[in-house]
């Protein structure tokens, strides 16, 4: 017998003794006590089941500084069943909290999502990543015996693509009446430098993920992801997804790899791959600029359109790949600064991907930020490495109202005590959004698979989800998953880390 037949022969006898259990006690007034037995039985036999497992055996979880470190090691359906396993609570609790708003935002029910994960986007995903995804869910499933399926899986790792990206283009497709007003999201305030703009001359990274703080506060998962083939990468992330999809990561080939969103982008192409899959593979094999691009381009949805903010160490270029999807620009340096707040500047994405978008209008999140950013690089210009990065992404100076009011436009962001809101992405006065985590890392910390990460809003204020919901009935339906969000300290990461005793 090979080891899953030992491991489900051992199973079924536990489950016939539970069931002999349950069967003695059925007759008695006990039976309802039985049968509570019989289901704790069977669950602790699937846990001691799982937990033998060899494929666990490389991997190994702890928690630090308000974020949960994962190591993955493996061929893909190993690494996947790690993953579903070590994060299995937080997975099931990840799912309900984005589930939940994506049926929310969309009015659509969640047999939709779970359909368009089949039939559009699992065909086009590679193998290896389709055994990967299957591997979450038999991982899940072992640790907790949930009920969620691939399908519900892959339509989980697309939360960032199909509700605000997809949805938007079959409503208009389909001339869906009444359909809401879906936009795709801002999300994120970041920047690469190299040359004579850092302290040292090598790359410095910086990124802030911005999103609503009912996901943002669960986007607290570090993956040291050593895998079969490709690179060893290092990235943050969110529990059950492969991408780091908020995107900061880098790899042991020295590629170095964040993002910020295109506001107001349109568009979507069903017969393309979906953008967590060309993220996720181009992180773990592009061992440059030029392959980190081609495979981008490979398959292009349109889904999750990016400013993609590269850096390679091992030459000191950056890059920035504008990736529309009716078109797209590559620009590189080995001497500059490219910075990002969810805008895009090449004329032709401008024209044909985000028409609607703005780029005078100085009141808005994106163009005040970037404001900010020119203002805040130029007068640190030569003096840029980790320590000031980490202070720049804690902002909350707004250079439409030229003053510190922490709020939608500064690059630490808080939406929440902002009466504007963001109208760009729909977002409402007073939505609860915003900067909820931080990372930063250096050509050096690169080298090393190192970076520093901290939890919450990188300024170190908390967000309390009681007194927010009780001045903000509008959003009660989000009580359910909306919690606080508590700011960590910063705290550095590397590859192949042991737990600190
Ligand atoms: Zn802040």
């Amino acid at each position: 017998m090979n080891d899953s037949m030992r491991r489900a022969a051992a199973l079924l006898l536990v489950i016939l003794g539970a069931a002999a259990l349950w069967r003695a006690g059925s007759g008695s007034p006990a039976s309802a006590s039985a049968n509570d037995a019989m289901v704790a039985t069977i669950a602790a036999a699937r846990e001691r089941a799982a937990a033998n497992d060899p494929r666990l055996k490389p991997a190994s979880r702890y928690e630090e500084g308000g974020w949960i470190y994962i190591h993955l090691e493996g061929d893909p359906g190993a690494m996947g069943y790690q993953h579903g396993y070590l994060l299995a609570t937080e997975i099931e609790d990840g799912f309900a909290a984005v589930s939940a708003g994506m049926m929310h935002s969309t009015e659509r029910n969640w047999e939709f999502f779970r359909k368009a994960a089949r039939e559009m986007l699992w065909p086009k995903i590679d193998a290896e990543y389709q055994q990967e995804l299957r591997g979450i869910v038999e991982g899940l499933r072992a640790r907790t015996g949930s009920k969620l399926d691939v399908d519900d899986i892959v339509a989980f790792n697309a939360f960032e693509e199909l509700p605000e990206y997809y949805v938007p283009w079959l409503n208009k497709q389909q001339k869906t009446g009444n359909a809401p007003n879906l936009k795709s999201p801002g999300n994120c305030s970041a920047f690469v430098a190299t040359g004579s703009w850092t302290k040292d001359g090598q790359i410095v990274m910086a990124h802030n993920t911005w999103t609503n703080y009912r996901n943002g506060e669960r986007w607290r998962i570090v993956f040291d992801i050593a895998p079969k083939n490709g690179y060893r990468i290092l990235m943050d992330g969110f529990p059950g997804v492969i991408a780091s999809d908020d995107d900061f990561g880098i790899n042991s080939n020295g590629l170095m790899v964040t993002e910020t969103t295109i506001t107001q982008f349109e568009g979507w192409d069903p017969n393309g791959k979906a953008e967590f899959v060309r993220a996720r593979k181009a992180l773990q094999y592009a061992g440059s600029i030029d392959e980190y691009t081609k495979i981008m381009l490979d398959g292009n949805n349109g889904g999750y359109a990016n400013d993609w903010l590269l850096g390679d160490r091992k030459t000191g270029e950056i890059a920035q790949l504008e990736l529309g999807l009716k078109a797209y620009k590559l620009w590189r340096t080995k001497d500059g600064v490219l910075a990002g707040s969810n805008w895009a500047r090449d004329p032709k994405v401008l024209k044909e991907d985000a028409p609607q978008f703005d780029p005078g209008n100085k009141e808005s999140s994106p163009n005040a930020r970037r404001a900010r950013w020119e203002e805040l690089l130029t007068e640190t210009k030569g003096k840029i490495d980790v320590a000031v990065a980490e202070k720049m992404l804690g902002d909350h100076s707004d250079t439409a109202q030229k003053k510190e009011e922490a709020n939608e436009r500064t690059l630490c962001g808080h939406v929440d005590g902002s009466p504007r809101g963001v109208q760009e992405w729909d977002w409402q006065p007073y939505y609860p959004g915003g900067a909820v985590q931080g990372k930063a890392t250096d050509a050096t910390m690169a080298k090393e698979m190192r970076i520093v990460a901290r939890m919450g809003h990188p300024c170190g204020a908390d967000f309390l989800a009681k007194p927010f919901l009780a001045a903000h009935p509008e959003q009660a339906w989000q009580a359910p998953y909306l919690r606080d969000m508590k700011s960590g300290p910063w705290t550095e990461f590397r590859s192949g880390q042991a737990p600190k005793e």
